[in-house]
């Protein structure tokens, strides 16, 4: 069953490519089908955890929660850092932080990576570029949670339920759990009927999904040299 194929990384995370770090408690890897330009998922590796639904787990588990929490904070920056690194030089908020980087490294002495933050302007907030969460019903069977860029500029965004399932409250994010017992957004009803708005501009493109990707292709162009 291809509903399975995440069980691997979990199991076995030295031997997949597609591994950008892991411990005891999670792996978080590259989303094969990226819907943004970054799309990382953070897998729990507890037997325990990755059968639960996503919804259920974390609105149950405070300590998953709190745990979850906190490696979506760092996946956020890995995923925030390679923003900049694809389009920190077409970014004009990102200028300062660009040229003093510059700067910095054609010195005679250039500094770590680790020590260079503290150096440097702040530049453009990447971080502010990411959305994480969890889709209300998953397709996948183990527990995923998404952590991507909010441009939905991909080759791999191929029809309307892709773009409603990371754009609409289909999506929960982490700090809306945990969730109330009961709580509608359990339940988000006839959601692959609902209207497919611009994530930037707020426009309605109704069910034209032909047309939203044509303006997505735009948006992208000044979203990038924001
Ligand atoms: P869901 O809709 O279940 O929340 O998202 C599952 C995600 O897993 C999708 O974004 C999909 O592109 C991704 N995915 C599906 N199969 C594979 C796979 O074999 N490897 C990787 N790395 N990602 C996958
Ligand atoms: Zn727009």
């Amino acid at each position: 069953d291809p509903r399975n194929n995440l069980l691997p990384y979990i199991l076995h995370p030295e031997t997949h490519l597609e591994v950008i770090e892991y411990d005891a408690d999670f792996v978080v890897i590259r989303d094969r089908y990226p819907k943004s330009t970054i799309h990382l998922l953070i897998l729990p590796r507890d037997p325990a955890l990755y059968t639960q639904h996503p919804l259920h787990a974390l609105s149950s588990n405070p300590d998953f929660l709190e745990k979850a929490k906190q490696r979506v904070a760092h996946v956020k920056k890995i995923a925030a850092s390679e923003l900049r690194r694809q389009f920190g030089l077409v970014s004009k908020s990102d200028a300062p932080y660009q040229k003093a980087l510059e700067s910095l490294m054609s010195s005679p002495d250039p500094p770590s990576p680790s020590s260079r933050a503290k150096l440097l302007p702040q530049g453009r907030d990447w971080e502010k570029e990411i959305i994480s969460g969890v889709h209300t019903h998953p397709s996948m069977n183990h527990l995923h949670i998404h952590v991507l860029s909010r441009d939905m500029h991909s080759l791999c965004m191929k029809h309307k339920k892709h773009y409603l399932s990371f754009t609409t409250s289909f999506m929960v994010g982490l700090d809306e759990f945990p969730l109330e017992e009961g709580s509608p957004r359990f339940h988000p009803g006839d959601w692959p009927s609902w209207d497919m708005l611009c994530w930037r501009c707020g426009r309605n493109f109704k069910n034209q999904f032909a047309r939203l990707k044509e303006h997505l292709e735009e948006e992208f162009e000044e979203w990038k040299r924001e």
